[in-house]
């Protein structure tokens, strides 16, 4: 050993350290003369007069990589004891393997130098504080990483140009194999091709992931470990999806799909991480390499589907209800998607979103899907039209041709480059070799039409490639007809409507128009064509319910004259419908009655009065009459759900005598007249705009005192707090909604 003169009994009385390490599993295990010469060190160290005692192996890094110091327990052991002075010498094979990145090798000689610690190999021993010994390890350090820098990207290399070829044996994902030529063949395991082809048709059916995960509920699912052996568990999402993404399905070899990267973490670590590149950036695509479970085609619209289904992309995808234009729909006043809201299952598109980020404008409005699915969905079917296809089949007829024309002269062109080359390479052959000068010059030529050929060959191959096939114009043309059949089909589902919906129209945008009877719709095709549509607004649900004009028409001819019920039949056998696409019935006629303020039947026959009559001549409640007519006191006929009374002298005479009779109804009686803060419960009602069978609900639960006055009529002293007390209980009562709506108008008389 050279320069062992170095060695110092300072050294000496100090620690030899003999770091030993290799950088992965693999090598441990198969480079063993390595690891036993790093071991034979401790030899060499004795015999340069370490006492056994002070020699120290430090071997925590066996596996682990030289690259970075971080995670190397060893390397920093190392460190630690050259800073504390405690190493006399640190005895590595190659000064290069103590760290193999220059900035942890540079600290280490560094902190060598400072406590005067000798480095020693198998060549030499270097003293750190001799400037020839710094710059010789500097150098061997340098080369040392030049060598791993060029050994590394000759395999890096010899990698990339076997996976353009498509030779690089990558891992294959389950149900697929190698055969005993290497190729990659479907798994014959007929369990494990179940599973998968289950899968890509699970997700053709479902459209999601989740769906897939849904269908391989309580089966298994085939998994390929790293080292290639095949186990089965149950089918998670991430699986579902990373199966969807693996293009080897669909018998294309791919290199480059992930991509790692060395990171900084925050606490200063140095990790790897990997990444999955977009399908644009794989550096090896090569398509029908081997037998696949799905097409290429099918590849790349589950992509896009999965893409679609992303909403943290922003995306919308189709989801269930019949809101046609859910998640392409955009609210024209402030630019932002519009929600669907269902109101009492109605849908409605409301730009709620505007309003929850502040910046709603005038423009915002909310428009029910009723008024714009119709009109787009006719504007879709009119797109749709045998005479729009026509347009679009001359239209693709045209750019057919074209392409014929550009790739004829692309073939020309390749053939004109061809026999150039050929001409050329023949004029270098006709050289004699001798002839340097005038060989040179043919050569240059040659390398330039080889140059052009490529070019021109290139050139035609892109623009093969750019064709796009055009669907068989029998099938496209059969397709249209049936599809406006197919569209208002029961059996065709929501969702089916609105990825075909998508398939055409971008998105439709509310415009903010001027008028508020009538809806500007906006629709961007995909082709980049934009159209403006109208549409009527249907404003409200009750609206969207309204009766025909030809309904409110027919009730307000015979309506006089005709008993509901009559009048239901006569409206059902003239083919009407309710606004709700019902038949109509005795109660159906009397809601449009009471909405069109159509009063009901002149019914009574001479000597008839109605229960109402009754009760305000005898001054009683219109209860009590009505229990009078059951207990046979008073002789009533019904008629279109009323009771007309029989209302003679005589029957007149004897409820007199009945009333007079009755202690129950003067019981409580009070015959002071009424002062002028007390009102009629009829006169409550009509100045709160409810019902007067609300009042006199109130009135016996006690929620609004009132006193029995003479001939059994009831007073409610009827104060401004009692007011108030009555609004809010209007207020809050859901079963008042639509007496409320009628508070805003005078009630018809009688008409209730
Ligand atoms: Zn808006």
């Amino acid at each position: 050993m050279r320069g062992h003169t170095k060695i110092t009994p300072s050294h000496l009385s100090r620690r030899a350290l003999i770091y030993v390490r290799q950088s992965t599993l693999a090598q441990v295990r198969n480079n063993t003369e390595s690891t036993a010469r790093q071991y034979g060190l401790s030899e060499l160290a004795a015999r340069l007069g370490w006492a056994a005692a002070g020699i120290e192996v430090i071997d925590t890094d066996l596996g682990l990589s030289g690259q970075l110091a971080e995670g190397r327990a060893g390397f920093k052991e190392v460190v630690g004891r050259v800073c504390l002075g405690e190493a006399g010498a640190i005895f590595g094979l190659e000064v290069s393997r103590l760290a193999r990145s220059s900035a942890d090798l540079a600290k280490l000689l560094e902190l060598a130098r400072l406590t005067d610690t000798l480095v020693i190999d198998a060549d030499g021993i270097y003293d750190l504080s001799d400037i020839n010994d710094r710059m010789l390890l500097g150098l061997k350090n340098q080369m040392a990483e030049a060598e791993l820098h060029i050994l590394g990207s000759r395999m890096d290399m010899a990698k990339r140009s076997a996976a353009a070829r498509g030779e690089l044996r990558l891992q294959l994902p389950a149900g697929l194999v190698r055969d005993d030529e290497g190729a990659i063949a479907i798994d014959p395991d007929q369990e494990v091709q179940a599973a998968i082809g289950d899968l890509f048709t699970a997700f053709t059916a479902t459209g999601s992931a989740y769906g897939v995960v849904g269908a391989f509920a309580g089966r298994r699912f085939p998994r390929r470990s790293q080292a290639g052996e095949l186990t089965w568990a149950p089918l998670t999402y991430d699986r579902v999806l990373k199966a969807l993404a693996n293009p080897a399905y669909a018998g294309a070899y791919v290199f480059g799909r992930r991509r790692s990267r060395r990171v900084v973490a925050a606490d200063g670590r140095i990790t790897r991480r990997s990444s999955t590149m977009p399908r644009a950036e794989w550096e090896t695509t090569l398509l029908g390499q081997h037998p696949g479970y799905i097409t290429w085609d099918q590849y790349l619209a589950n992509e896009a589907k999965l893409a679609a289904n992303n909403t943290n992309t922003g995306a919308r995808p189709v989801r269930e209800g019949a809101a046609l234009c859910q998640g392409i729909i955009y609210c024209g006043g402030c630019g932002r998607p519009m929600n669907v809201h269902y109101v009492r299952g109605r849908p409605s598109y409301e730009c709620s979103r505007g309003r929850a980020d502040h910046v709603a404008t005038p423009g915002c409005r909310s428009v029910t899907a009723a008024t714009v699915d119709p009109a787009v969905a006719s504007c879709l079917l009119a797109a749709l039209s045998g005479q729009e296809v026509e347009l679009a089949l001359a239209a693709a007829g045209e750019v057919a041709e074209r392409r014929t024309r550009t790739v004829r002269a692309s073939e020309l062109a390749v053939d004109r480059a061809r026999y150039q080359a050929g001409r050329a390479e023949r004029a270098l052959l006709a050289c004699e070799p001798e002839n340097r000068l005038v060989a040179r010059t043919f050569e240059a030529r040659l390398e330039a039409k080889l140059q052009e050929l490529a070019e021109a060959e290139a050139a035609l191959a892109t623009i093969i490639a750019a064709k796009v096939p055009l669907p068989p114009r029998a099938e496209l043309e059969a397709a249209v007809t049936t599809l406006g059949t197919l569209w208002s089909a029961p059996t065709t589902a929501d969702r089916d409507r609105k990825r075909l919906l998508r398939t055409l129209i971008a998105d439709v945008t509310i415009l903010p128009g001027s008028d508020t009877a009538t809806v500007r719709i906006g629709v961007r095709w995909r082709s980049g064509a934009s159209e403006e549509l109208f549409a009527e607004r249907v404003s409200n649900i009750c609206a969207a319910r309204r009766s025909t004009p030809e309904v409110v028409d027919l009730v307000r001819r015979l309506g006089p004259v005709t008993d509901n019920a009559t009048l239901a039949q006569q409206l059902n056998s003239a083919g009407h419908r309710t606004g709700t696409g019902r038949i109509f019935d005795a109660d159906a006629v009397r809601l449009v009655r009471r909405s069109y303020q159509i009063p009901p039947a002149e019914l009574l026959a001479p000597g008839e009065v109605t229960v109402g009559d009754v009760s305000q001549r005898l001054g009683i409640s219109r209860s009590t009459v009505t229990s009078w007519i059951g207990t046979g006191l008073l002789t009533a006929r019904r008629a279109a759900g009323r009771y007309l009374v029989a209302f003679t002298p005589q029957a007149e005479a004897a409820c007199r005598q009945h009333i007079a009779a009755s202690a129950q109804i003067h019981q409580q009686a009070d015959a002071t007249p009424p002062a002028p803060d007390e009102l009629s419960p009829a006169a409550v009602a009509a100045r709160l705009g409810i019902s007067r069978d609300a009042v006199y609900n109130w009135v016996s639960c006690g929620h609004l005192p009132a006193r029995h006055g003479a001939g059994g009529r009831r007073y409610i002293r009827f104060t401004t707090d009692v007011e108030a007390a009555c609004r809010q209980r209007i207020a809050l009562s859901p079963q008042l909604p639509h007496v409320k709506a009628q508070a805003l108008q005078p009630a018809p008389g009688g008409a209730l």
